[in-house]
């Protein structure tokens, strides 16, 4: 058993008894340790109305890139919880060259972690071989039923986007290997839709004197329709010159009184016989 510290140790008289605190020197400890306190920064997080500053390395949620993992099983088989659900189906890949073998390949179906059983061991993600799983700092996923905390591929996978950039290297380190191989990928990638968009330029470049042989017909035909025009203008004029000119008086005579002559000709239905007679 240990001894308690000489501070916490009651205080004696000579003849070894304990010796009775002064009147209020409790209330003036309890004061002295109000003004310390005091004088230290807070530490209280204001959650949730403030967002808790987490380090990087938190373990919150696990994150699955998919298009790393291999479906090879090692996370589901060392996870101590057995919380890992990962079901594939096997998949044959045609050969990628003449002669060569069909290969097969396991294709994920399901891809599922319970975090209700999940000890944040982080055990996945130290055994995956493929960089397929990551530690993510979000932390706000509790649900009112149980359930709802297996995490589906499409879950997982949102979680992914929240997982912080690694840090950086150190200056005068080399650049790790997969960048470099990447970087090659992306440059070769460049290279050839350099070319195709190079080659799509050359083949639209007949066709792009083409609309200049439509302008060229299009103005063709307008210049013939307008000489028509002016070939049917000319036309009319020279009908109107050799119609005989007529004063204005005359023409409206004659549209006052068109039929008079046709109509004293011709007897109406009304009054037929007897007028021609009179
Ligand atoms: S963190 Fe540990 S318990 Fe959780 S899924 Fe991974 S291996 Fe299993
Ligand atoms: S260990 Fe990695 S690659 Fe293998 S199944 Fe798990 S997540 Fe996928």
């Amino acid at each position: 058993m240990s001894r308690p510290s000489p501070e916490h140790r009651p205080s004696t008289t000579s003849s070894g008894r304990p010796r009775r605190p002064l009147p209020g020197s409790g209330l003036a400890k309890g004061l002295a340790v109000t003004l310390r306190t005091m004088t230290r920064k807070t530490v209280t997080e204001q959650y949730p109305d403030a967002q808790p500053e987490l380090p990087p390395r938190t373990r919150g949620v696990i994150g699955l890139f998919e298009e790393n993992c291999t479906v090879c099983m090692l996370c589901a088989r060392e996870c101590p919880d057995w919380c890992i659900y990962i079901d594939s189906h096997k998949e044959t890949v045609p050969a990628a060259a003449p002669g060569g073998r069909d290969r097969s390949r396991n294709v994920l179906d399901r891809f599922a972690i319970d975090f209700s059983l999940c000890m944040y061991c982080g055990i996945c993600i130290e055994v995956c071989p493929f960089d397929a799983l990551f530690w993510s700092p979000e932390f706000e996923y509790s649900e009112t039923d149980i359930r709802d905390l297996t995490h589906e591929r499409d879950k997982l996978r949102e979680w992914m986007w929240t997982v912080p950039a690694p840090p950086a290297l150190d200056p005068g380190a080399e650049e790790p290997k997969e960048l470099v191989a990447a970087g090659k990928t992306a440059d070769k990638l460049a290279a050839q839709q350099q070319t195709a968009r190079q080659e799509a330029a050359q083949q639209d470049a007949p066709r792009a004197t083409e609309p200049h042989a439509d302008a060229q017909a299009s103005a063709a035909d307008a210049q013939a329709s307008a000489a028509d025009q002016q070939a049917r203008a000319a036309d009319e004029q020279a009908r109107a010159a050799e119609r005989p000119t007529r004063p204005m008086g005359d023409s409206k005579q004659q549209t006052d009184q068109p039929r008079t002559t046709s109509d004293q000709a011709q007897p109406t239905s009304d009054q037929p016989e007897q007028e021609g007679r009179s």
